[in-house]
């Protein structure tokens, strides 16, 4: 890999377009980036000269970021057989990646100014940037900082919980004004579908439209600005919209799982129980919904939901799968499904890198003078998923089988390029 010290780097190629307005979807352009800096010095026309001379195969895009990953590494270490921040940002790079959101789901969450400081000096270890959520739970209070928060409805690990609508809204007027992202599944549907037959039937659709419904109220109350993770169905998505037509401002974002299998297909992985997932795969109908909405620009933002465990635990029924290793060939499947180049910039690197750039020092998602140097090259060459060459640690992908139509064939972090050499 090439990570040499430069004192600038300089490539020219084609890029993503990132308005609609614009007719042609790429533009030739030569981009600098200052080597000790790692920001965009300048982006102009082309001169034919250059550190990196990408031809009509490859597309350049601002680095993407993801904003969901639960990277798993805390300072009890108790999870880092799944996952730990080094381990994250090689598959985030190996996907096209250049800047994560992490969840507060540890062993020991950070809740506040202390256990949020110590979690932001064990990230360091990170190859690309990394923002970190706080966790809410029952009897938590805001930062003194700013940060984004995450609220769990619903069960998940420790105490960072809910277990009833009256204990949420008690706990979200202390975080009056401020950004909130949710896990919606209400645990009051979950608990009364707790004894059906599937798992997808033990978390219906209800449970989804329920807890956005519920947390959209709360966030109006208090003036939070909600954001509507991992939204997998139509129920959900009509919830979103009809807020948006009074006036709200509501995000959301949508994983490649939720958009690529459905219980009916996802037996043709080659380990469907495998795909077990919070919340679970849904109907045709529904990841169609999910998909149209995508295309017309209604979901913010691509996010994964990286969820790493081992091969032992995914045979035993964990929920939660990687993606990192793979947000980069995904794309082209989104491609072929009519979603515009536009689109993904906007989902992949314009929307969440605003949401990260409110949060950290530096402005991340457009290829714009004083922007990070972070960018992401596409390339049109079939790519076939295999357990090989995946970095995770969890060691499979829920893709792996799978020909993509291209890959990344280089990802550049702050200015240091780290190409793709598998086969
Ligand atoms: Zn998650």
């Amino acid at each position: 890999m090439i990570t040499k010290a430069m004192n600038q780097l300089v490539i020219e190629g084609f890029v993503a377009a990132h308005t609609t307005h614009d007719e042609r979807d790429r533009v030739p352009r030569r981009i600098e980036i200052d080597g000790k800096t790692g920001l965009i010095q300048s982006v102009g026309e082309t001169h034919g000269t250059g550190d990196l001379l990408l031809g009509e195969r490859f597309t350049i895009f601002p680095g993407f970021v993801d904003i969901h990953v639960h990277a798993r590494e805390d300072a009890t270490s108790s999870q880092s057989y799944k996952e730990d921040f080094r381990s994250a940002g090689q598959a985030a790079i190996h996907g096209g990646v250049t800047a994560l959101v992490d969840m507060p789901n540890n062993q020991q969450p950070p809740i506040d100014d202390a256990s949020y400081s110590e979690k932001r000096e064990i990230a360091r270890a990170c190859p690309v940037d990394v923002l970190l959520y706080a966790g809410i739970g029952p009897r938590t209070r805001p930062l003194s900082f700013p940060v984004p928060y995450k609220a769990y409805m619903g069960p998940s690990v420790g105490d960072l919980f809910f277990d009833s609508e009256e204990t949420l809204r008690e706990a979200l007027a202390r975080y009056r004004g401020l950004q909130i992202s949710f896990h919606a599944e209400s645990p009051e549907v979950l608990h009364q579908h707790q004894h059906a037959a599937t798992h997808a039937e033990r978390r219906p659709p209800a449970a989804e439209a329920r807890a956005i419904e519920t947390a959209l109220g709360i966030a109006e109350g208090f003036q939070i600005e909600p954001h509507v993770c991992h939204l997998s169905t139509a129920e959900g998505l009509e919830i979103i919209r009809r807020a948006r037509k009074r006036g709200a401002h509501v995000t959301c974002e949508v994983a490649p799982h939720h958009l690529y299998y459905d219980l009916d297909n996802m037996s043709g992985f080659s380990q469907p129980s495998y795909l077990q997932v919070n919340p679970p795969l849904r109907s045709r109908l529904d990841r169609i919904a999910l998909l149209e909405a995508f295309r017309a620009g209604e979901i913010d933002c691509l996010a994964t939901d990286h969820a790493p465990h081992s091969l032992e635990e995914n045979e035993a029924g964990v929920s939660g799968m990687p993606h990192l290793d793979t947000y980069g060939p995904f794309l082209f499947w989104l491609m072929d499904q009519g979603i515009s180049l536009s689109t993904l910039v906007s989902a992949c690197a314009e929307r969440p890198g605003k949401f990260v750039s409110r949060y950290l020092s530096s402005r991340h998602g457009k290829i714009e003078k004083g922007f990070v140097g972070s960018l992401t090259v596409l390339e049109e060459r079939p790519i076939t998923v295999r357990r090989g060459t995946l970095r995770t640690r969890s060691g499979w992908s829920p893709f792996e089988g799978v020909t993509f139509r291209g890959r990344v064939s280089h990802t550049i972090v702050r200015g240091r390029v780290y190409p793709q050499v598998e086969d």
